[in-house]
């Protein structure tokens, strides 16, 4: 394993607007030093996940409909080969690395520092929405989010209420929308984008304010590590009867918790051809990612095979997957990340800069030699 949580610099080109950032740091760092400057570079939704690894599988985040995905704020990196070379790459420089190292995952050397783009985004309109889950609130926010403006992005979760200190303690295990909602503009515009979804429903908690976007990501309990099942797929459409599957798939697992995470593409994400990065899902509509979690090891067979048969029930046409969010799930998984031409392109740069797949441990295109 390469450890490269010390390799933290950061220098931020106000100027510019843009920022070499060292493969050590992670989203919640990065953003809180370019928030001082008002400015900003979409990750995740969590603040503690590194920025190599999100970086390198395309990031999917709060402004990801305003200004796309992490990689499409990525201009250049600083990347070691196999080989030991030390490559600077961008669209004039190796571009068929610069290509793959969008969305490729860790299969074709080690990043070191990361060239972003930082947009201005100094308040947002934001933050958590809890609302009751039934069929018809699922549906109705999904409606809402996709005929939302780029500016909003959200993130739905349902799931049964976990005991958090502002919801009622009768409501724990109730099942809830937990949704984070962003809206990157005018606050008072924010506040009539996000009027319908607070209108979906008497909230049980609306924490939704203006604030400054590095507080998107709150502190973190870093003592919680749950088992998981987890499956990671696209749907085109969350209509009614969807929704309902959803509500009653969630309800009928043992696991402590369960959740379907659902999250609205489309804006500028959409906007970028599918070949243009070795992310290609940009036209999917709908992320969804299933989970359920749980304490005792001797359980996973049950959680795993009720996330398996959900998601199977779920599928509709979209048939790929987001790299960053696969477990380990062999082969055919890892293709359905990297669809057609965008598996034969990788495979072909992979065959060059790393023909003996010194870099495997990770989703794992390999080299065309067998290696
Ligand atoms: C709580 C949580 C929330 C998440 N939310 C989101 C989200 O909202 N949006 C989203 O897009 N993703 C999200 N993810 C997924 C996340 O993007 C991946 O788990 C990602 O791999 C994390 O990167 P890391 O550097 O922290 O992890 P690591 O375990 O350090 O890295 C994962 C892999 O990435 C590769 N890698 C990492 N850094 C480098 C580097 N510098 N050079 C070469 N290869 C490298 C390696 O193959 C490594 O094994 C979330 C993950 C978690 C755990």
């Amino acid at each position: 394993m390469l450890d490269l949580s010390s390799m933290r610099d950061l220098q931020i080109n106000v100027e510019d607007r843009t920022a070499w950032a060292e493969a050590g740091l992670t989203a919640g760092e990065y953003t809180t030093a370019a928030g001082a400057h008002g400015l900003a570079t979409g990750f995740g939704d969590t603040g503690s996940v590194g920025i190599g690894g999100i970086t390198l599988g395309g990031g999917v985040g709060y402004l990801v409909r305003k200004y796309g995905m992490t990689i499409d704020d990525l201009l250049a990196a600083e990347v070691v080969t196999a080989d030991g070379q030390v490559l600077q790459v961008d669209v004039e420089h190796h571009p068929d690395l610069f290509w793959a190292i969008r969305g490729g995952g860790g299969n074709f050397g080690v990043v070191t520092r990361f060239k972003f783009r930082l947009h201005e985004v100094g308040s947002v309109y934001g933050g958590m929405l809890f609302l009751p889950a039934t069929p018809e609130t699922i549906a109705s926010f999904i409606a809402l989010a996709e005929s939302a403006p780029d500016e909003l992005s959200a993130i739905a979760n349902v799931m049964g209420a976990p005991p958090m200190p502002f919801i009622p303690a009768e409501l724990y295990g109730r099942m809830i929308i937990m949704a984070m909602l962003i809206y990157v503009g005018d606050p008072a515009e924010g506040e009539r984008v996000i009027a319908p979804f607070r209108a979906i429903a008497t909230p049980y908690a609306d924490m939704i304010k203006p604030m400054r976007y590095p507080e998107i990501y709150p502190p973190e309990d870093n003592s919680y590590h749950p088992l998981g099942a987890a499956r990671t797929m696209f749907v085109d459409s969350i209509d009614r009867s969807v929704a309902k599957l959803i509500f009653e798939r969630l309800q009928s697992s043992t696991a402590m918790m369960k959740v379907a995470q659902l999250r609205v593409l489309g804006g500028a994400m959409a906007r970028i051809p599918s070949d243009a990065t070795a992310f290609a899902h940009r036209k999917s509509r709908i992320m969804v990612n299933l989970a359920a979690m749980y304490q005792q090891p001797e359980e996973k067979a049950k959680h795993e095979a009720w996330v398996g048969d959900f998601a199977a029930a779920l599928e509709q046409n979209d048939r790929g997957a987001y790299v960053n969010f696969l477990g380990d799930e062999g082969p055919d998984r890892i293709r359905a990340a990297y669809p057609g031409a965008t598996w034969d392109r990788l495979v072909e740069i992979k065959t060059r800069y790393d023909p003996n797949n010194l870099f495997h441990l990770n989703q794992n295109i390999p080299p065309a030699n067998g290696n």
